[in-house]
């Protein structure tokens, strides 16, 4: 395992310390705020508006995950129904990404689809798109299965993410090419074992890449989510010597982080879109927040000393 990834390990395993977690949530929020919109769908709102201004777009996402009654998946359900109505009233690109363990996937593969043709049939109304986030590796196939019903209900507009630290991708990704899936290529952000995932990172990078060059030829809609220098040039150049045209991708980051390269590439004439989460439960995702990056944490630290 290399240094990058027992850090990430290490971060991703104190964070399910429950005295850690109690400190962040009291403490932490500050420093928080600069990955997260706010707790409501107004602030995220505000924080499109902004983006736009940049011709930056938005990918809003109600944050939650795992719930474990289906009271919960059902109330997740109706505030992102609500999310896609408020958001459709806007004259800005409609882009959401929600999980599947948000609408009950750990309680029923069932439920989860359920709930998704509901929020599907919402989004088609008013041209929203619907991206399901990846998780950790145990839920891959789940999701997979569920996105593979949505497809062949007739639903085109949702896809999936696949993670190139996952030795299995490769293999997924060829499964979905005659779907024509609309896939995000991302490194992933959870703690796995070295039977599925691979633990140097120079590997990870370089699955990266050969994931996305490979969705493009064979002319899938491809979400490069990334904020690594190397990959952004090397899509970029790699793009223009094969002529792939800059409506077949699109480049995607996270709100929050290296705001000006988001500003950079719109600028330069590229689709580019902003994950922009925002809700109460921030915790999980501020956690693979600080795990990506040790200078995080020492921020984090700051923030907890001073209070
Ligand atoms: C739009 C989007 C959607 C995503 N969806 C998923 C998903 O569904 N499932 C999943 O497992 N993962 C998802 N991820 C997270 C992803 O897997 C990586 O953990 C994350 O993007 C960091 O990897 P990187 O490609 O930016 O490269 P890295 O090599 O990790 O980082 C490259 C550089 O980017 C900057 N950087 C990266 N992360 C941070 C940070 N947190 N804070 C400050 N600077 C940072 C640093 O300058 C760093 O040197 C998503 C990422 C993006 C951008």
């Amino acid at each position: 395992m290399d240094l990058n990834q027992r850090y990430r390990s290490f971060v991703l395993a104190i964070a399910q310390n429950p005295g850690i977690k109690n400190l962040v949530l009291t403490r932490g929020r500050n420093f928080a705020r600069r990955f997260i919109a706010g707790d409501t769908l107004e602030e995220a709102l505000r924080v499109v508006e902004t983006l736009e201004r940049d011709k930056v777009h938005a990918i809003l996402d109600l944050l939650g995950e795992m719930v474990t009654s289906e009271a919960q998946a059902q109330q997740f359900k109706t505030e992102i129904v609500r999310l896609v109505q408020e958001f459709g009233a806007r004259p800005y690109p409609k882009y959401i990404a929600l999980k599947l363990t948000q609408l009950g996937l750990d309680l029923s593969e069932d439920l989860a689809y359920s709930l998704m043709v509901e929020i599907l049939a919402e989004a088609r109304k008013v041209d929203c798109f619907v991206r399901i986030d990846m998780e950790d590796s145990p839920r891959v196939d789940a999701t997979l299965r569920v996105y593979r019903r949505l497809h062949e209900a007739g639903f085109d507009h949702t896809g999936v993410v696949l993670q190139s630290y996952l030795k299995r991708t490769e293999q997924d990704l060829q499964n979905l090419l005659p779907l024509k899936t609309p896939v995000r290529i991302v490194k992933g952000a959870y703690k796995e074992p070295a039977e599925v995932a691979f633990q140097d990172k120079r590997m990870v990078d370089a699955q990266f890449v050969v994931l996305c060059k490979k969705a493009l030829e064979n002319g899938l809609y491809t979400a490069i989510a990334s904020h690594d220098p190397y990959i952004l040039e090397e899509m970029k150049r790699w793009t223009a010597e094969k002529g792939i045209g800059r409506d077949r991708f699109e480049f995607q980051l996270l709100y929050g982080v290296r705001r000006d390269e988001q500003k950079k590439l719109a600028a330069e004439g590229y689709t580019v879109r902003a994950y922009v989460p925002y809700g109460t439960d921030w915790y999980p995702y501020f956690s693979r927040r600080i795990a990506e990056r040790p200078e995080n944490l020492l921020f984090v630290a700051r923030s907890l000393i001073q209070g």
